[in-house]
C-alpha cells in the first residue's frame, strides 16, 4: 500500500469529494490514505480498477455514487435511446429553466452531439455564484429527482426516478460559452481543441477560456467567442465527434449540414391499409398542418403476394390508388404520392413483381427476414432492380435488439451509386438506420440519402428530427439528402442511374 498521503490532511482537490452524497471527511481521508491518491486522476484511475472494494468504511452505496458522481458507473450499461432521452431531458430542462435563479440552460454532451443512445443527461446552467444553493434546493424537490448524488460549487448530479443520471454544469454569464463547449464533448474533440489553445496561449478548460499571457479568464458569453479566440469556424455540435474537422474549421471548410427546415417531405409512412394506424387521409391532412413546409408525402404501405395480414394485398393496390387520387383532388394538387415499402425475398427477389412496382411513384426495398445472414447478395440485387429507388433501414440494425446483419457496404454503396438507388436514414429512434458513419461511407461513394420517419401513427413524424442528427454528424449537406428536393427533383433522380427506365 502506498503512504503519499498525508493522514490528516486531504489533498486539496479532493476535498471535493464531500460533496458527494454520504461521503463525510473521514472516509475522503480513508480513500486518500488506503489507496494513496493524491488528486482526480489518480482517484479515477483506483476507481476505474475497482480498488474502492477494499475500503472497510465504505458501504455499497457509498461507493456506488462515487462511480455516478465520477461517470464512472459502469452497472449501468443500459443506454437510453436518443430519444428518450431527449424526452426526458426537456422535462428537466423545461423544469428548471421555470426558477428564476436559472437564466440560461442547455444541453451538453452526448445529447447535444445528437449520438443514437445516451449514457446520462449533461445540463450547463446559468446561475449567480449566491443562487447556487437556492438551485440545489429546488432541484432536490423536482417531482423528477430521485435524490441528490453530489452537489458541489460548480455541479449537481442527480439520480432521477427512472434511474438515469443528470448532471448540471453551473456557470455564469461570462463563461458560458466556454463551459458548454467544454461539456459538450466530445472528450476526444476536447483533446484537440485544448492543443489548439495551447498553440494560441490560453488553456480551455470548464471554467472558461483561460488567457496565459495575463493570467485571466477571457469572457466567452456563447460557443462562438471560444470559436473565435481560437481561429476556428463555429463547429456544430454534431460534428464534435474527434480531431478531424479542426483543420476544416480553421480554414472555413465545414460542410453546410443539412436542417430540418430543408426537408420537404416525408418518404416512408404506413396507413391502416397496412400496419399503421391512420387513413391516408388523416396522416396527409395531419402532415400538411403540422409540417408546413414539407411539399409531399409518399405513402409507403408493405405491401406483398405471398405474405398475409397488414400487407396491402396485388388487388388493394389500384383501390388504394383511387383513395389516393381522391385525396389529391381534394387538396388541389398532388401533394400525396403512391409508394410502396416491399419485402427483399431471401433470394433478393421482391415481394411484387415488376409489373406492379412500375405502377408506383416511389419504391422502397428491404430486408424484414433472415436477420443473421451476409445479406450483400440481396442488397446487391435489389439495387439492380430498375423499379426500386431506395433500399429501407439498410442495416437492419435494432438498437439494443438486433445487431446490423454482415454486409459488404463498399459493394452496396457502389451499385447504389451507379444504379441510382437511394439508401434510407431510418428515424425511428430503435432503427436510425443507416447509421452515422454507415452515412458518411455512403455520401463518400455518391450516394443519396432519403431521410424517412417510417411513420406508423400521427406522432411518429416527429422522428425526423433523429434522422436529421443522423445525417448531420455524418457531415451531410442539403445536396446528400434526397428528401430536400422538389418532386420534380426526385423524379429526375429516379431516371438518373443506369437503371433508368426509358
Ligand atoms: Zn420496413
Amino acid at each position: 500500500m502506498k503512504t503519499r498521503a498525508n493522514t490528516n490532511v486531504i489533498p486539496g482537490t479532493l476535498e471535493q469529494l464531500t460533496d458527494i452524497r454520504g461521503i463525510t471527511a473521514d472516509k475522503v481521508k480513508d480513500i486518500c490514505q488506503q489507496l494513496g491518491v493524491c488528486n482526480w486522476r489518480e482517484l479515477t484511475t483506483a476507481v476505474t480498477l475497482e480498488q474502492l472494494e477494499g475500503i472497510p468504511s465504505l458501504t455499497p452505496e457509498n461507493r456506488r455514487n462515487i462511480r455516478r458522481a465520477l461517470k464512472l458507473d459502469k452497472d449501468a450499461d443500459h443506454r437510453l435511446q436518443l430519444w428518450d432521452a431527449m424526452i426526458q431531458g426537456k422535462e428537466i430542462l423545461h423544469s428548471i429553466r421555470q426558477f428564476p435563479e436559472v437564466k440560461r440552460a442547455s444541453f451538453a454532451g452526448s445529447l447535444r452531439r445528437g449520438k443514437d443512445t445516451i449514457g446520462d443527461i449533461d445540463i450547463v446552467v446559468q446561475v449567480a455564484g449566491t443562487d447556487r444553493k437556492k438551485l440545489l434546493y429546488k432541484i432536490d424537490r423536482m417531482p423528477l429527482t430521485d435524490r441528490i448524488i453530489a452537489a458541489g460549487k460548480s455541479r449537481i448530479c442527480i439520480l432521477l426516478h427512472n434511474q438515469l443520471l443528470a448532471y448540471f454544469y453551473l456557470t455564469d454569464q461570462q463563461h458560458y460559452g466556454a463551459t458548454l463547449l467544454y461539456y459538450t464533448g466530445s472528450n476526444r474533440y476536447n483533446f484537440s481543441l485544448e492543443s489548439v489553445a495551447a498553440q494560441k496561449g490560453y488553456r480551455f478548460e470548464p471554467d472558461g477560456l483561460f488567457d496565459l499571457k495575463n493570467n485571466q479568464y477571457l469572457s466567452t458569453e456563447n460557443e462562438e467567442e471560444v470559436f473565435r479566440h481560437l481561429l476556428l469556424d463555429y463547429t456544430p455540435p454534431e460534428l464534435r465527434e474527434g480531431q478531424e474537422l479542426i483543420p476544416a474549421a480553421n480554414q472555413h471548410k465545414l460542410p453546410s449540414l443539412v436542417t430540418f427546415n430543408q426537408v420537404r417531405g416525408d418518404m416512408q409512412i404506413h396507413t391502416s391499409w397496412s400496419d399503421g394506424e391512420e387513413s391516408i387521409a388523416r396522416m396527409a391532412h395531419y402532415v400538411f398542418s403540422v409540417f408546413p413546409h414539407y411539399q409531399y408525402m409518399v405513402v409507403t404501405d408493405h405491401a406483398s403476394r405471398e405474405r398475409t395480414g397488414h400487407v396491402l394485398r396485388p388487388d388493394d393496390i389500384s383501390r388504394q390508388a383511387a383513395e389516393i387520387k381522391d385525396i389529391n383532388d381534394a387538396m388541389g394538387y398532388d401533394y400525396v404520392k403512391r409508394g410502396v415499402e416491399v419485402d427483399i425475398l431471401e433470394n433478393g427477389e421482391l415481394s411484387l413483381p415488376d409489373d406492379l412496382l412500375k405502377t408506383f411513384d416511389w419504391v422502397i426495398a428491404s430486408v424484414h427476414s433472415h436477420f443473421t445472414k451476409d445479406n450483400t447478395a440481396r442488397l446487391l440485387k435489389a439495387c439492380d432492380n430498375p423499379y426500386v429507388h431506395c433500399i429501407g433501414h439498410p442495416s437492419g440494425r435494432l438498437i439494443g435488439s438486433r445487431q446490423p446483419y454482415p454486409v459488404d457496404w463498399d459493394q452496396v454503396f457502389a451499385k447504389a451509386a451507379a444504379t441510382g438507388t437511394a439508401m434510407e436514414i431510418n428515424a425511428r429512434p430503435n432503427r436510425l438506420d443507416l447509421n452515422d458513419t454507415l452515412v458518411k461511407q455512403a455520401i463518400a461513394n455518391g450516394v443519396k440519402l432519403v431521410i424517412d420517419t417510417d411513420a406508423h401513427t400521427l406522432a411518429q413524424f416527429d422522428f425526423m428530427q433523429l434522422g436529421i442528427w443522423v445525417a448531420r454528424r455524418a457531415g451531410c449537406c442539403h445536396a446528400d439528402i434526397l428528401n430536400t428536393f422538389t418532386w420534380e427533383e426526385i423524379e429526375k433522380f429516379k431516371h438518373s442511374g443506369r437503371n433508368a427506365i426509358a
